[in-house]
């Protein structure tokens, strides 16, 4: 371990950011009224149904011991085995990864996959660690979560600071305690053990087909409309690489450590070096001007993408926001408060489990070839991602026009009315 492997988060949480689960309790809550749920249904889908924590030792590199906590929380499994990635940060705890199972839930249900919801995660920095002391502590977490997990149970997949690497090492233990392989435990894998093409760069591509069909909505094309994507990683440098090749001015990118803004736009070539270069945006990119992450999020453009982390968006900067359309890559990027700020100034905004869904519909792509053992070309995943984001996005509009409710009041109606369905179909109520 390098530095302190277990600290706090590097920005500092506006006052009403603080629990992303007061977020995604509130907006339920919302929606429950508006679909008029009975109370007892509302009871049980506003809590998760299965919360598993555990403290895990992992010997470091120097013959050390450090315990870590992890978390495996599984919202609801009413429409079929639950679905969620798996998150290293070092502010990962209870109630984060409780919203962002059941957001997982909504989410799933909105593209109307059979999956439940779930998340995971571990309070580290995975920077932190040497690779032996990562391959270390996720054997240990994943044969500690074990118990909960499986292709018919619980499908884990990357999130914030987990990667491919990260799910074969998570299916080769499973698989060892089972015995044989079992593929279809996690999706996000590599493809040499059973990933699926195009998953990689599934969530940006999402982003991509929801933006186009947004933007269409607004009666405007993608092609030269500029766009700032906050956050470098899986999510934000896909979508900013994907953006550019599709014609749209990229004209700020931001990581961690800040932004880069050109009036011009970045090409795609310059983003792909730059994300291969694995240096901070501010040393990848030449020719330039440097800003910060508030910057970014206060800059006059057509799209912006909040593709980094929960609370961006809040009320002390929502006032300033002069984007025309956001559309969300993080999950939870924007809190309550700011959200009905953004109302009000007439900013639409495409929510999260709307439009990062793209992951998960190719995860579960991946996972019906790993249990069929047949495997499918990229062009096939990308028509069939295609087919269902832009449904998806048709019926949400669709729900916000007849119930004249924000686009995010309409994707969790959608979501939570489907989920409260079956519920009530498979009869749990006697
Ligand atoms: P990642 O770890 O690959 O990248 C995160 C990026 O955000 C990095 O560029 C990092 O430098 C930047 N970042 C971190 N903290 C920041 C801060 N305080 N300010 C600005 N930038 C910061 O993570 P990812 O997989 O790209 O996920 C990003 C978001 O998208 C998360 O909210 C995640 O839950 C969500 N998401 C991911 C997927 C997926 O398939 N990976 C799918 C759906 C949603």
């Amino acid at each position: 371990m390098t530095t302190s492997a277990v600290q706090s988060s590097e920005s500092a949480p506006s006052p009403e950011s603080a629990s992303a689960y007061r977020t995604a309790v509130a907006q339920f809550d919302a929606v429950a009224e508006r679909l008029h749920l009975s109370p007892s249904v509302a009871e049980v889908l506003r809590q998760p149904k299965r919360e598993l924590v555990v403290n895990f030792p992992v010997k470091m590199d120097d013959g050390s011991v450090h315990v870590f906590t992890g978390y495996r929380v599984q919202h609801d499994q009413a429409r079929g085995p639950c679905k969620g990635g798996i998150r290293y940060h070092p502010s990962v705890g209870l109630d984060e990864v409780r919203a962002l199972a059941m957001w997982m839930t909504w989410k799933c249900a909105v593209v109307n996959l059979p999956f439940g919801g779930a998340k995971g995660g571990v309070a580290v920095d995975p920077r932190a660690l040497t690779p032996n002391e990562l391959e270390n502590l996720t054997r240990r977490y994943a044969a500690e979560i074990s118990i909960i997990i499986g292709p018919e149970r619980d499908i884990p997949a990357p999130d914030m600071g987990t990667d491919m690497r990260i799910m074969a090492w998570i299916m080769d233990t499973y698989s060892m305690n089972a015995g044989h392989s079992v593929p279809g435990v996690v999706t996000g894998k590599p493809l040499s053990i059973g990933g699926s093409q195009g998953r990689v760069e599934a969530t940006g591509r999402g982003l991509l087909y929801i933006s186009q069909e947004a933007v269409r909505s607004l009666g405007r094309t993608l092609e030269g409309s500029s766009v700032a994507v906050q956050g470098f990683g899986n999510v934000g440098s896909v979508t900013a690489k994907l953006m550019a090749q599709a014609g749209a001015r990229v004209v700020a990118v931001s990581d961690v450590d800040g932004g880069v803004y050109r009036a011009s736009g970045f090409t795609a070539d310059e983003l792909i070096a730059a994300k291969s270069s694995g240096l901070p945006l501010s040393q990848a990119v030449a020719g330039a001007d440097r800003i910060t992450n508030a910057e970014l999020l206060e800059l006059p453009v057509d799209l912006l993408i909040p593709a980094a982390m929960e609370g961006q968006i809040t009320t002390r900067n929502a006032n300033k926001i002069r984007a025309g359309l956001i559309v969300e890559g993080a999950n939870g990027p924007t809190t309550p408060e700011a959200d009905a700020i953004l109302a009000s100034n007439g900013v639409p905004v495409v929510p999260d489990i709307l439009a990062n869904a793209g992951g998960v519909v190719v995860s579960y792509f991946e996972w019906v070839q790993d249990l069929q053992s047949f495997f499918w070309e990229e062009d096939e995943v990308n028509v069939k991602l295609h087919r269902i984001m832009t449904r998806a996005f048709a019926e949400v509009r669709a729900l916000q026009e007849r119930e004249r409710v924000t686009m995010r009041d309409a994707a969790n109606m959608l979501g939570v009315g489907r989920v409260a369905e079956a519920f009530l179909t498979r009869g749990v109520f006697p």
